[in-house]
């Protein structure tokens, strides 16, 4: 499962029906109007996704 970036829910990349490449990461939305949101800001978005990455990430 992939993480919508604007408001944090579940999407199956599998039948998303919204997603957009940026900077070579494909990011998945539930909606249309989480995509604009992701469009208005990519890199606020983006920064949030690395971040909650890097506090789920083990060692
Ligand atoms: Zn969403």
């Amino acid at each position: 499962m992939a993480t919508d970036p604007v408001c944090e829910a579940s999407v199956n990349p599998h039948n998303a029906y919204w997603m957009i490449w940026y900077k070579g990461t494909p990011y998945y939305f539930c909606s249309e109007k989480c995509q604009l949101a992701f469009d208005m800001k990519p890199e606020t978005y983006r920064q949030r996704v690395l971040d909650r990455r890097q506090k789920e990430a083990v060692y």
